[in-house]
C-alpha cells in the first residue's frame, strides 16, 4: 500500500505554518487561497490527508459531506450566497491538480463566466 506524502496543506491544518484560517472543525479546515482568482477564493480541505478524489473511501463520506455544508456557511459569511459562486475540485493530471491533498475551491464575488473553454473545432 502506498503511503500518501504530506503536502503544505497538512502543515496549514496543524497550524505549523501561517494561513488565513476562516473555519476549522474535527473534519475540515477552511483557509484563503494564497493566489486568489476572485474576490472570494477559499479552500475547503479535509483534515485527513486524502490525496485526490480518486482516493476517497467510504469512511471519508462524512468529511466530504461536511465540505459542502461548510461551503454554504462560508459563502453566506462572505456575502456571496445571493449572487452565487462556484465550487471546484481538481483531480490529478487532467484536472490540473497541483496540491495532492483534496481541496474544494470556493470562488465568487464576481461573475465567473462559462465553466470551461470548448476545444475549437
Ligand atoms: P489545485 O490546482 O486545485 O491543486 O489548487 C491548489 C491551490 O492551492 C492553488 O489555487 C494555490 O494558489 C493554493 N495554494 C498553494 N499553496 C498555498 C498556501 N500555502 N496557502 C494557501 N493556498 C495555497
Amino acid at each position: 500500500m502506498n503511503v500518501a506524502e504530506e503536502t503544505i496543506f497538512s502543515k496549514i491544518i496543524r497550524r505549523e505554518i501561517p494561513s488565513e484560517m476562516l473555519y476549522q472543525d474535527e473534519l475540515v479546515s477552511v483557509f484563503r487561497d494564497i493566489n486568489p482568482v476572485a474576490p472570494t477564493h477559499v479552500l475547503i480541505v479535509p483534515n485527513k490527508l486524502i490525496p485526490t478524489v480518486d482516493d476517497i473511501e467510504a469512511e471519508d463520506e462524512a468529511a466530504m459531506g461536511r465540505m459542502l455544508s461548510v461551503a454554504k456557511k462560508i459563502a453566506r459569511e462572505e456575502g456571496i450566497s445571493e449572487d452565487g459562486y462556484r465550487l471546484i475540485i481538481n483531480c490529478k493530471e487532467h484536472g490540473n491538480q497541483e496540491v495532492m491533498h483534496i481541496h474544494m475551491h470556493l470562488v465568487g464575488g464576481r461573475p465567473l463566466g462559462g465553466m470551461l473553454k470548448r476545444e475549437s473545432s
